[in-house]
C-alpha cells in the first residue's frame, strides 16, 4: 500500500461515486435501474452545486455508449468496460469486479496525485471496486448499501429467489472495510450492526429526499384529463418495478375485494400499475394480467411502462391514493414522491416505508399481507383523503435531497479527519479480526 496521504478534514473537491450495475442516465422503474439511480442523481446535482466534481463510475451497458457523459455541469457518467456490453445479468457481475476496479484505477491514474478525495460506493458490488480504490488511494470509503441480503432473504416473496452467500459475504467484507456506512432510517443503522457487525460509530442515518419542486401538488382534475382519466374515477396507483418483492399482486387482490364489498364501484374504480419487470419479476407483468383476468378485474386495470418524473409526477397527482405493498423497502422513495403530491399512501408496515409514510397522518401502513386489511386501508384513506392528502404533503416536506448531501459532505469531511489523524487503519485490522477469526489469515492480510 503506497505512503498514507495527510489529508485535511475539509470538505472534499472531487468524489468518485462507484455505481457498477446501474447507471445515473438509465430510466428508473425497470430492470437494475430503481431508487438507488435516483439516489445517484440528485446526490451528484447537489454536491455539484456545491463546488464539489462527481465523477459516476458505471459499467458500459452498450457500444454506443461514449466512454464519458456530462450528466449535468459538474457530474460526469464514466462508462468502464468490464464484460461484454450486454446479456450480463446482475448475478453475473461479481466476475467482473476485477475487470471494472482495473478501469477504475486506471481513469484516476491519468491524473496527478490526490485526484479524487472520497470514494462513495453503492450497493456491494461497489462497494467491493471502493474498497481497493480507497486502499489505492488513500481516501474514505463511503459506502451505501441500499439494500441488504441478509434482510431481504429474510421476508422473500413467494417466487422470488433468495440472494446467494456470495453476496452476504461481500457485503460483509465492504461493511468491515467502509470508513463510513451510510443507513437511510434507524432501522437499516439497526440491521447494518446487528446482522453485519457494523461498527455504530462509523454507521450514520441519512435519510434520502425528495424532489419537492417538481413533486408538488397540482390541480388533480387537469392530472386525470392529461391522462386520460375520468374526473370521477376512484384511481389505485402503483409505481415501480414489477417484481414479487413490491408486492403489485396485493393490490390487484385488494381491488377486486373492494369490488366484492362494493360492486357500485365497479365503473369507477381504476388501477394503474406504472413500471417494467426486473430481475426474478420478468414473468410477473404476464401473471399480473392472468392474476386481473382470474379476478374478474381485468378492465379495471392499466399497465403503464416507465415514466419519466414529470409525467410520474402526473400519474401520482391523477391518483386517489399510491398504494406500496412491498414485501420490504430499504425505504421506498415511491411513497415520498406521492405524498409530496398530495397524494395518500397505503403501505406496509416494512423496513423504510415506517419512516416514509406517517401512519394515520400521511396515509396508513398495513401490518398484514391480507387482501382484505389493504382494502380496508384503501377505504378508510378514501374517506379522509383530504387531511391525509395535506398531511401528506407535510410528511414529505421534511425530507430534502439538500439536507441529504449536507450530511454526507459532513461524512466526507469527518472521515477524512480520522483517516488523517490515523484513526482508520487500527479499526480496519479488527473489523478484519472479526471477520476472519483464523490468525493465519490475519497476518497474510
Ligand atoms: N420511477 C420512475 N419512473 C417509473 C417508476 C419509478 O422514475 O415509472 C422512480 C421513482 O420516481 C422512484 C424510483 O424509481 O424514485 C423507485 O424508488 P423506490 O425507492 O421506490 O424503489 P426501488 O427501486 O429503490 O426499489
Amino acid at each position: 500500500m503506497p505512503a498514507r496521504r495527510l489529508l485535511s478534514p475539509r470538505a472534499p473537491r472531487r468524489v468518485a461515486t462507484v455505481s457498477v450495475h446501474t447507471s445515473p442516465l438509465d430510466q428508473p422503474g425497470a430492470g437494475d435501474a430503481g431508487g438507488m439511480n435516483v439516489y445517484i442523481v440528485e446526490v451528484s446535482r447537489r454536491l455539484a452545486a456545491r463546488g464539489i466534481a462527481v465523477d459516476v463510475f458505471t459499467r458500459a451497458t452498450s457500444s454506443d455508449l461514449p466512454p464519458v457523459v456530462e450528466m449535468t455541469p459538474g457530474v460526469t457518467v464514466r462508462h468502464v468496460s468490464a464484460g461484454p456490453f450486454e446479456g450480463l445479468g446482475k448475478e453475473e457481475l461479481p466476475a467482473q469486479l476485477c475487470a471494472f476496479t482495473a478501469g477504475v484505477l486506471r481513469e484516476e491514474a491519468q491524473h496527478e496525485p490526490g485526484h479524487y478525495d472520497v470514494v462513495h460506493s453503492h450497493y456491494w458490488l461497489s462497494g467491493q471496486v471502493g474498497w481497493l480504490a480507497r486502499d489505492r488511494w488513500s481516501v474514505p470509503l463511503i459506502h451505501t448499501a441500499h439494500t441488504l441480503a441478509k434482510v431481504k432473504n429474510a421476508a422473500l416473496a413467494d417466487g422470488d429467489r433468495p440472494e446467494p452467500r456470495a453476496r452476504v459475504i461481500g457485503e460483509e467484507q465492504v461493511v468491515a472495510e467502509a470508513d463510513r456506512l451510510v443507513a437511510n432510517t434507524e432501522e437499516e443503522a439497526r440491521q447494518l450492526v446487528d446482522h453485519y457487525g457494523a461498527d455504530p460509530r462509523r454507521t450514520l442515518v441519512v435519510p434520502p429526499g425528495v424532489d419537492l419542486d417538481r413533486f408538488r401538488p397540482g390541480d388533480r382534475a387537469a392530472a386525470r384529463r392529461a391522462l386520460g382519466v375520468p374526473a370521477d374515477a376512484v384511481v389505485l396507483t402503483f409505481v415501480g418495478r414489477i417484481q414479487p418483492l413490491k408486492a403489485p399482486d396485493l393490490l390487484l387482490e385488494a381491488a377486486a375485494r373492494m369490488l366484492e364489498d362494493d360492486p357500485a364501484l365497479r365503473d369507477r374504480l381504476q388501477v394503474h400499475v406504472v413500471g417494467a419487470p426486473s430481475g426474478s419479476g420478468l414473468e410477473a407483468p404476464r401473471r399480473l394480467e392472468e392474476l386481473a383476468v382470474r379476478l374478474g378485474i381485468a378492465d379495471r386495470v392499466r399497465f403503464l411502462p416507465p415514466q419519466a418524473p414529470d409525467r410520474l409526477a402526473l400519474h401520482y397527482r391523477a391518483a386517489d391514493v399510491a398504494v406500496v405493498p412491498s414485501h420490504n423497502e430499504s425505504f421506498g422513495l415511491v411513497a415520498l414522491e406521492a405524498q409530496a403530491c398530495g397524494t395518500p399512501v397505503v403501505a406496509a408496515e416494512v423496513g423504510g416505508l415506517i419512516t416514509a409514510v406517517d401512519d394515520g397522518v400521511s396515509g396508513v401502513l398495513v401490518g398484514s399481507r391480507d387482501p382484505a386489511a389493504y382494502a380496508a386501508a384503501i377505504r378508510a384513506v378514501l374517506a379522509r383523503r383530504a387531511l391525509l392528502a395535506a398531511g401528506a404533503r407535510r410528511h414529505a416536506s421534511a425530507f430534502s435531497w439538500e439536507r441529504t448531501a449536507d450530511a454526507l459532505v459532513a461524512a466526507y469531511a469527518a472521515a477524512a479527519a480520522e483517516m488523517a489523524a490515523g484513526a482508520a487503519p487500527a479499526r480496519r485490522e479488527r473489523a478484519l479480526g472479526a471477520l476472519w477469526p483464523v490468525a493465519g489469515t490475519q497476518v497474510a492480510w
